[in-house]
């Protein structure tokens, strides 16, 4: 594996690249593709630091596969939802029995492998700051590898790292186990016990048909669960995906998808259904030391509380930026920040899904290529523009578009064909 390991970045000196890619699931893969497509290189490959024409992708996994790394081992390729090829290398031959857990980090593995996307790993981002009030400026990414200039940032880091727990009244008094479904590894280590599965996402049924085989559940959900016979057809799917575009593009906080797909009747589920698994109770009003006391006034008696309620972006590095307006969210053009077009969100809101990552990436990098062309029409390459360039040793190489090729890579192009998805 050719996966560089951290960097060891001067102190004093922060590695100029033109865009900084934050995260490599696929949404940041999929980025990394076509800033290779593009021309663009890894600003540390053999060593060098430098500007114009690269670019960084900072991830904060020991290992390839983002959330996929993470997700329980009964997950398996048969029973995930679809998952999208990364852009232009299809995925292997596919036991469907296997869990997703082995198959999607060696595939990520390999894919940043052969077109040598150069992530650096583990490097986890703790902020990204404007150096000053230039619209143009360099934007600074702090991380516990040093301090990269960029000049423009995707950001693609996923919602794994921040699950989303509510606050009920009496949860400090439980005495049993209250977990989040990132935690979850096993049905086995509730055997036995009766477990209260909270959420009405495709997480929560999904566990409760695994738990309900060796102990007995209770589901609450808020709202009354939307299910659907049949999958998404590709035009309810762009319908789906345009709702919480618009959600985004109005600066409100997006949607969880099931929201807005509904959960899909599958045979297990069904079984499962048949069983009285999925009878669904409204939400619970409290938490008590012993189990959770119900909407209709009674006790659930309960040893576990899985959380099933889903997951926020993990945007805390962004802070800095002070992004959220008044509608709780942040306002969005298609994949860029609105009125800050140094910065796209990837894997964000709308782009949340395999496919979506696939093409916010193309997106962004297409956007922000066009951006930085635009930019530098008015200067000379590498004329130390803004603050952050003064005094730096890297060397800029010409205007970030200079090594930009309207064909693939060639690299990139024999290894994965021409094939580009749009
Ligand atoms: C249980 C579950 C099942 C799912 N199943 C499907 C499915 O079947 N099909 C589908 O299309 N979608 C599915 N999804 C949605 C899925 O998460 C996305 O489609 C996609 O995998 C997310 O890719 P991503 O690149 O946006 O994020 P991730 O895969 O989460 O990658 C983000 C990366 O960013 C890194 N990172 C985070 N913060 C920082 C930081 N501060 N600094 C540096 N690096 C950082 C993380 O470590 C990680 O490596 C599922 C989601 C869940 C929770």
């Amino acid at each position: 594996m050719t996966t560089p390991s951290a960097p060891a970045v001067p102190a004093d000196t922060a590695v100029l690249a033109d865009v900084v890619v934050i995260g490599a699931g696929q949404a940041g893969l999929s980025a990394g593709y076509h800033l290779r497509r593009l021309g663009l290189v890894p600003a540390l490959d053999g060593g060098e630091h430098e500007g114009a024409g690269t670019y960084v992708i900072l991830d904060a996994e020991p290992g390839p596969g983002g959330a996929w790394r993470h997700r329980w081992r009964s997950l398996r390729m048969a029973t995930v939802n679809g998952i999208y090829d990364l852009p232009g290398m299809p995925q292997p031959e596919i036991d469907p029995c296997e869990p997703s857990v082995d198959v999607l980090p060696a595939y990520f593995g390999d894919y940043e492998q052969r077109l040598e996307l150069g992530v650096l790993r583990p490097v986890r981002v703790a902020s990204v700051r404007r150096v000053d009030d230039d619209p143009s400026g360099r934007l600074l990414v702090a991380s516990d590898a040093g301090t990269f200039a960029a000049r423009a940032v995707i950001n693609a880091t996923g919602t794994w790292t921040k699950p989303f727990w509510p606050v009920y009244p009496g949860q400090a008094t439980f005495r049993g186990r209250q977990l989040h479904v990132a935690d979850y590894v096993r049905a086995e280590d509730f055997a036995g016990q009766h477990v209260v599965v909270v959420g009405g996402g495709i997480s929560a049924v999904q566990l409760l048909e695994e738990i309900s085989h060796v102990a007995t559940t209770t589901w609450v959900t808020r709202r009354e669960p939307v299910w659907r016979d049949e999958d998404f057809d590709p035009e309810a799917g762009r319908q789906a995906v345009a709702r919480v575009e618009e959600r985004v593009r109005q600066g409100l906080a997006p949607l969880s998808v099931v929201s807005v797909t509904g959960l899909i009747w599958r045979p297990e589920l069904r079984a499962a259904a048949e069983r009285g698994v999925l009878d669904r109770h409204p939400m619970f009003t409290r938490i008590e030391p012993d189990g959770v006391r119900m909407a209709d006034g009674s006790l659930q008696r309960a040893d576990v509380i899985l959380w099933a309620t889903g997951f926020r972006a993990a945007l805390d590095h962004l802070r800095p930026l002070h992004l959220r307006g008044h509608g709780g969210g942040i306002t969005m053009d298609g994949t860029q920040v609105a009125g800050e077009p140094r910065l796209h969100l990837i894997g964000y809101g709308p782009s949340s899904s395999t496919v979506g990552a696939n093409r916010a990436g193309r997106e962004a990098v297409v956007r922000i290529l066009d951006h930085l062309s635009a930019v530098d029409g008015g200067h000379h390459a590498g004329d130390g523009r803004s603050a952050s360039d003064g005094g730096h040793r890297a060397t800029d190489r010409g205007p970030a578009t200079a090594g930009r090729r309207d064909q693939a890579d060639p690299r990139a192009g024999r290894l994965v064909g021409a094939a580009v998805e749009r």
